[in-house]
């Protein structure tokens, strides 16, 4: 028995990938006038001084500076509908699915094959605020950081930490299909009953924490792009992007965070996507060529 692996999937980190600001920044310390350098000082002590993992460090800094003024999920999920994107985000959600109809009428995919195309974030940061936000309707599933919420529905403990390393658990969670996180991703699942195999997945991430997803996509014929902000003018996002690819070779292509038609990134997405669909479809004639079986010649 196998299922038919016909969905292609693009998963996004958040945070300088999707969006040019860090999430806090842009929507939790105006609204409780928190001091943002104090903050993230406050954070690296923690990491530093008392050996907390950057993750924890910060939802932990969030819960101390907020004590009483602590917020329900739901107030997290409210701000969230403040954050703002790079340039043709959320737009190419639904051009994109536009794009595809297209191109699958031109070459006869979908209706015969049923290609469909999937996003998911994977982060480090809060998925309430995300949830909140304009993306959250096109996104099959986002996986971040959560708290949970004491007698007074405020968030009081952290409930799920995602670090940079745990990211890539979400990548064999969306290979296996065990998007509901009471499963357990290491139990074993045939690689034919799959949903979504590697080779259908494509990776965005800006940097350096998104190296052990780059690792997992590129040892099992995933494919991956590091994007830079490219307004950046001290240089450091396009450094980081430069560095992944000319000396450590962890992923292939680089290009803008500029998710409009016609740019370098929204070019390279649409060929990978064509790519994997022209792969799917062979996939399948093949599979369909081996299982049938030829009638006896007269
Ligand atoms: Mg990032």
């Amino acid at each position: 028995m196998s299922v038919p692996q016909n969905t292609i999937a693009i998963i996004y980190d958040y945070d300088q990938t999707l969006s040019p600001n860090y999430m806090q920044e842009e929507v939790i310390f105006p609204h409780f006038g928190i001091d943002g350098k104090q903050f993230w000082k406050r954070c690296g002590e923690l990491v530093q001084k008392h050996g907390y993992e950057h993750e924890l460090a910060y939802m932990k800094a969030l819960l101390d500076y907020l004590e009483m003024d602590r917020p329900t999920n739901a107030k997290l999920r409210q701000l969230g509908a403040k954050l703002s994107f790079f340039p043709g985000i959320p737009e190419m959600f639904t051009e994109f699915e536009g794009k595809l109809n297209d191109v699958a009428d031109t070459m006869g995919w979908s209706a015969a094959h049923g290609i469909k195309l999937e996003h998911y974030i994977v982060s480090s940061g809060l998925k309430e605020l995300i949830s909140g936000s304009r993306i959250a309707p096109h996104v099959r599933k986002i996986f971040g950081c959560e708290y949970a919420e004491d007698d007074e529905g405020r968030i009081t403990f952290p409930k799920r930490v995602i670090s940079h390393t745990q990211k890539t658990q979400f990548l064999f969670r969306i290979n296996k299909g065990m998007l509901d996180l009471s499963q357990d991703v290491n139990d074993h699942v045939p690689p034919e009953m799959r949903p979504i195999p590697f080779q259908n997945m494509i990776y965005v991430g800006d940097g350096p924490t998104d190296v052990p997803c780059f690792t997992v996509m590129k040892q099992t014929g995933g494919r991956a792009i590091a994007v830079y902000n490219p307004a950046d003018e001290t240089r450091v996002s396009f450094q980081k992007c430069y560095q992944l690819t000319a000396h450590a070779d962890r992923v292939r292509h680089i290009a803008p965070a500029d998710y409009r038609p016609g740019s370098h990134l929204r070019l390279l997405l649409e060929e990978m996507v064509t790519e994997i669909a022209d792969n799917i479809i062979e996939r399948r004639r093949n599979d369909l060529e081996a299982a049938t079986v030829r009638a006896p010649k007269h």
